[in-house]
């Protein structure tokens, strides 16, 4: 089972891939936290995905398919996923594509996530993130228990460095650009794009899971 999260920066794709993940036993990938693991340990793939990162720009193809392609092969994976975050533009989905098919898998469906830029602003401005354990949290909607302290491993929240108005906006537009037609590439291929409210993502979590879940189940009927 092959699930893609796709949706503008701070849209809500984490915590869709996490209750997905949940409900279907599958393991979520969060290419940004990949990338965000490399430029801790502060080697080459690291300094030179930050140098695009930092800008709020997307990380050059060739490099995004090495690293994630490497991460799918590995067991953990080898039976379904749920990408959040990747792919993010045309080729990545096109060499996805290949990938999954050399494989003899093929991706099942396409959840798109849609939300207003005030809402997304206001996401990001407000999230703050476990450098540990990779939680996410939200100071407004889903502060941690204890203020500025991970619920989960008692790190110090960060917040991101691209999570600044200037740089959000910036990846604002190069998700407009370079990632919103994946949806169209993935209709034209036939497969299912699943449009939902990031707000109503948010808001009905349970709901939402169990609505995606169904239609995975009448595809499955259906093949
Ligand atoms: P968000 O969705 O909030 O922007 P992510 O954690 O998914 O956060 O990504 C953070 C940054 O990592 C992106 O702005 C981009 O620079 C880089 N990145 C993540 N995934 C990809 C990808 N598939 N291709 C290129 N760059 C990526
Ligand atoms: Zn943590």
């Amino acid at each position: 089972m092959i699930i893609i999260i796709l949706g503008a920066p701070a849209s809500g794709k984490g915590s869709v891939a996490e209750i997905l993940s949940k409900e279907l036993d599958i393991p979520s990938m969060s290419s940004g936290d990949i990338f965000r693991k490399y430029i801790s340990e502060g080697g080459e793939i690291g300094k030179l995905a930050d140098s695009y990162i930092s800008k709020g720009n997307l990380v050059p193809d060739d490099v995004t398919m090495k690293i994630i392609t490497s991460r799918l092969m590995e067991d953990d994976l080898k039976n379904g996923v749920i990408l959040d975050g990747f792919p993010r533009t045309i080729y990545q989905a096109e060499e996805l594509d290949k990938f999954l098919h050399a494989n003899g898998k093929k991706v099942n469906i396409v959840v798109c996530l849609k939300s207003n830029v005030d809402e997304v602003l206001t996401r990001i401005l407000n999230r703050r993130i476990c450098p540990k354990c990779d939680a996410i949290y939200n100071t407004v909607l889903t502060p941690p228990k204890v203020d500025g302290i991970c619920d989960k491993c008692g790190s110090t929240l960060i917040q991101r460095d691209d999570d600044t108005i200037l740089k959000a906006r910036n990846r604002l537009k190069v998700y407009h650009k370079q990632t919103k037609p994946i949806t169209k590439y993935y209709k034209e291929k036939g497969i299912l794009v699943y449009k939902l409210l990031s707000e109503r993502a948010g808001r009905m979590k349970d709901i939402v899971a169990k609505e995606i879940i169904e239609h995975l189940n009448e595809l499955e009927k259906k093949d």
